[in-house]
């Protein structure tokens, strides 16, 4: 399948000239998603080619500044530009009063195309469906609310070994019955679907978990995911600090891959006191060795 994320901004609070604030671009079958809109998020879509006029949701994890101030800017582009297609946003209902409001910069009954919010709550839901993909929310623990994002590829179909089609002389319910997974009957003999079909390839999926303090409620939500991408804001000498805002370290984060038996880790939402970030990966690698560390403009395929 083709899925992709790309990290468009990598820091935490205040922008810097290597790290832009957090945005992250999910490609799913072609379709781009956007995680989170900190500022200067139009701007570093320009510089990583982001066809961002192809994006029709947009997923907000929280009310921080860093991870939304951008979507101000990024809807009045899309203004000038006379969009057409529906923009859906996916956050808090706060966000939507804060857009909507006598004194917001954005004069919503003004714009050329439509927004439809749709509200996130405090429980794990589905979000968004299409035939493809499933997109989840689920609570994390920080400051305000808070929540992350869990992107799955549905189960495919098995495949049809097109020899058994001409072998078999398959009907098109038969065919359509080993689709579903079912066992079927040929001349009176009950064949097994596994003879017939090859399994499709195990689905993908994407956890995003940031921000937010260490918080093992998410493990059985995120069990097994192909890649997660954490927030460490601090390292573990600077546990305090992560304690009283609300945010991890990259041992946190580590731990939390490790329990949640994840295939790979991405480490970011780094805080800007931190000159060298090989220190909070080593950190990390200690307890989870797959662990990389987000950097803007870097791809990274689930394959
Ligand atoms: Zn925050």
């Amino acid at each position: 399948m083709n899925f992709e994320i790309q990290i468009l901004g990598s820091g935490s609070a205040i922008p810097t000239k290597d790290r832009s604030l957090t945005a992250q671009i999910i490609t799913a079958y072609k379709e781009p998603y956007l995680i989170d809109c900190g500022e200067g998020t139009q701007l570093q879509m320009r510089r990583f080619d982001v066809k961002f006029s192809k994006i029709k949701h947009i997923f907000i994890s929280h009310l921080h500044g860093d991870h939304f101030f951008g979507l101000f800017g990024l809807i009045s582009t899309y203004n000038l530009l006379g969009r057409k297609s529906t923009l859906n946003i996916y956050a808090h209902k706060e966000l939507e009063d804060m857009l909507l409001c006598e004194n917001s910069p954005l004069k919503i009954d003004e714009l050329v195309f439509d927004i439809k919010f749709h509200h996130l709550s405090d429980e794990e839901k589905i979000i968004y469906e299409n035939n493809n993909l499933i997109v989840k929310s689920f609570p994390l623990n920080h400051r305000i609310k808070t929540c992350g994002f869990l992107f799955q590829q549905k189960v495919r179909q098995p495949n049809i070994i097109k020899e058994k089609i001409t072998e078999f002389n398959l009907s098109i319910q038969q065919i359509l019955d080993l689709k579903a997974g079912k066992d079927i009957e040929i001349d009176n003999k009950l064949f097994p679907n596994n003879e017939l079909t090859n399994s499709p390839p195990a689905p993908k999926s994407y956890a995003y978990c940031s921000d937010t303090a260490y918080f093992e409620n998410i493990i059985p939500i995120i069990q097994n995911t192909d890649l997660l991408f954490h927030e460490a804001t601090f390292s573990e000498k600077d546990a305090m600090n992560a304690e009283k805002t609300g945010h991890s370290t990259a041992s946190d984060a580590a731990n939390i891959a490790q329990k949640a038996n994840v295939k790979q880790l991405l480490i970011g939402h780094f805080s800007t006191r931190y000159p060298n970030l090989n220190y909070l990966l080593k950190e990390a690698q200690n307890i989870f060795p797959n662990t990389i560390l987000t950097e803007d403009g870097l791809v990274i395929e689930i394959s």
